[in-house]
């Protein structure tokens, strides 16, 4: 079986019984359908797969994709003929994706067909990856990281946070991306204690944390990886900080694996911090799969009902944030394997990287 036709395969199991699944959000409709633009609805029975799109978009469609493609005008008219001509009678809906709008035209037109909101379990479709979108992801991940590097080597005191993100963007692509895979985070000195940062005007100075939160697109998947550097010297504070989100990191990657509960997984890091008087200092989850999207399924926090299993692709991302003072985050993305995990993030955060 082609990748395609695994996940195609994939899709109709979530079926159960119901004569279709009618799929709106982007991501989901690509993988099932090979489509990468924007705009389409796909429809999937347990025989055929069929793709929705307007005028604009029918020539790529038909090149991209392998289910049969319509170009329409009056979206849910025409996909409401769709379903009557096909005799569905029970249809499954994204209803975690489609807007308010749609969803009542939907209500208006499609009499005599059960609507059933599947986006609590649509959401998990992707989740597992092939081990094709798990090079994809791992690619991103390396032209992110070969950036990073070029950009450190620059240097980045004396220089706005705006501008060294500019850089690492301007890096990404010059390497092979298609662009960020998320808003760049550079949050410098006090700044390294938001813990979603993005970078802002200030200048970046000497003796100061800079957390760098940042990915790359590649191929449509995603990478995700955080490093907190040091201008200078670092001072003792922030050694003992560093070490111990480190540490948890570390805990917390060695107990993934398959079948492992992802809240365990959180607890893990959590306790550790608890251990060294740190944890209340922590207060996001620890992670979350990333692929098509940055932020897909699993869930890896203590509020996660999800169960890890091989082929998810889940990022680690433990961080510790004094505010006025600085803030340590450290993140990598792990493909669980068979047995445990294994990196697709490269940098090395063993030792403090010191950067002027
Ligand atoms: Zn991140
Ligand atoms: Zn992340």
């Amino acid at each position: 079986m082609s990748y395609w036709e695994q996940r195609l395969a994939k899709a109709r199991s979530y079926l159960k019984g119901l004569d279709a699944i009618l799929l709106c959000s982007r991501f989901n409709v690509t993988y099932v359908t090979g489509y990468t633009g924007s705009d389409a609805v796909a429809l999937y029975t347990d025989t055929g797969s069929d793709l929705f799109v307007d005028s604009r978009n029918t020539l790529q469609a038909r090149e991209e994709s392998h289910a049969n493609v319509y170009e329409i005008r009056k979206r849910w008219e025409e996909i409401h003929e769709h379903l009557e001509g096909l005799n569905i009678k029970t249809l499954g809906i994204e209803s975690n994706a489609i807007d308010l709008d749609s969803f009542l035209q939907m209500k208006n037109l499609f009499t005599g067909i059960e609507m059933n909101p599947m986006g609590g379990q649509l959401k998990y479709l992707r989740s597992v990856k092939d081990p094709g979108e798990a090079a994809l992801i791992g690619e991103a991940a390396r032209i992110a990281g070969a950036a990073l590097g070029e950009v450190l080597a620059e240097g980045i005191v004396g220089h706005r946070e705006t501008d060294v993100a500019f850089e690492l963007e301007c890096a990404m692509r010059r390497l092979g991306a298609s662009g960020p895979s998320f808003e760049t985070i550079v949050a410098s000195g006090p700044r390294s204690a938001m813990p979603h940062g993005a970078a802002s005007e200030r200048v970046i100075g000497p003796g100061e944390a800079v957390v760098f939160d940042f990915g790359s697109m590649y191929k449509g998947y995603a990478s995700d990886e955080t490093i907190t550097v040091y201008t200078g010297e670092p001072s003792p504070e922030f050694v003992r900080v560093y070490t111990h989100v480190r540490k948890a990191q570390a805990l917390a990657i060695d107990a993934l694996g398959p079948k492992v509960r992802a809240a365990d997984v959180d607890r893990t890091a959590r306790d550790y911090l608890e251990g060294v008087g740190l944890a209340r200092y922590f207060g996001h989850g620890l992670g979350h799969g990333v692929g098509m999207e940055i932020h897909e399924m699993p869930t890896l926090s203590n509020l996660s009902k999800d169960t890890l299993e091989e082929g998810m692709a889940v990022t680690v991302e433990p961080g510790v944030y004094l505010a006025g003072k600085f803030g340590v985050r450290t993140e990598d993305t792990l493909l669980i394997t068979d047995t445990a995990c294994k990196r697709l993030t490269n940098l090395d955060k063993d030792s403090i990287k010191v950067t002027s």
